[in-house]
């Protein structure tokens, strides 16, 4: 089962890409979505652990959350029945609009974005440990309800991934 693209299985290759560097890991990280389902918000401590490992970026990744700017892209098959329809729709991205309209693709738990400041501050200078639309993307993995579907084919989902991995 574990070579079905998407599920549980294949996550464990993306480890190594998340979160880990200097502030925040990934167990943190953890706890703090754990805390987060039990009180259906933020708590104080939470809060203040953020706002210390992230400071602005976690600011504005709260206004870009709350603005409605982030969309999962699911891959459908409506032909596909049974197992194959569940299989597709494990198959997901997360887009994000920035502020100035501009849309990035989000790869779930993974640290990394294409926009500008993810390549400056997080990659370059190492001064954010990530980028808004990544922690937007985190936030909308703790709380779906701002949180738009977009369908498209199979098709169009595989040309979205060929297109993000050929950019690089
Ligand atoms: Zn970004």
């Amino acid at each position: 089962m574990n070579s079905i693209p998407g599920t549980s299985g294949s996550n464990q290759t993306v480890d190594s890409l998340i979160v880990k560097q200097k502030g925040i890991s990934r167990h943190v990280l953890n706890k703090l979505a754990k805390d987060f389902k039990k009180e259906q918000k933020f708590t104080d401590l939470s809060l203040v652990s953020l706002y210390s490992a992230f400071g602005d970026v976690f600011d504005r990744a709260l206004s870009l959350y709350e603005s409605s700017k982030i969309s999962k892209i699911i891959a459908v098959d409506p032909n596909a029945q049974g197992v194959w329809k569940e299989i597709n729709s494990s198959r997901w991205l997360l887009e994000v609009q920035g502020l100035s309209g501009e849309a990035y693709i989000i790869f779930p738990n993974v640290n990394y974005c294409p926009c500008a400041a993810f390549k400056y501050q997080v990659l370059r200078d190492q001064s954010d440990q990530t980028c808004k639309h990544v922690l937007a993307a985190w936030l909308a993995s703790l709380d779906p309800s701002k949180v738009t579907e977009k369908h498209i084919t199979r098709e169009q989902f595989k040309n979205l991934l060929l297109y993000q991995v050929s950019e690089k």
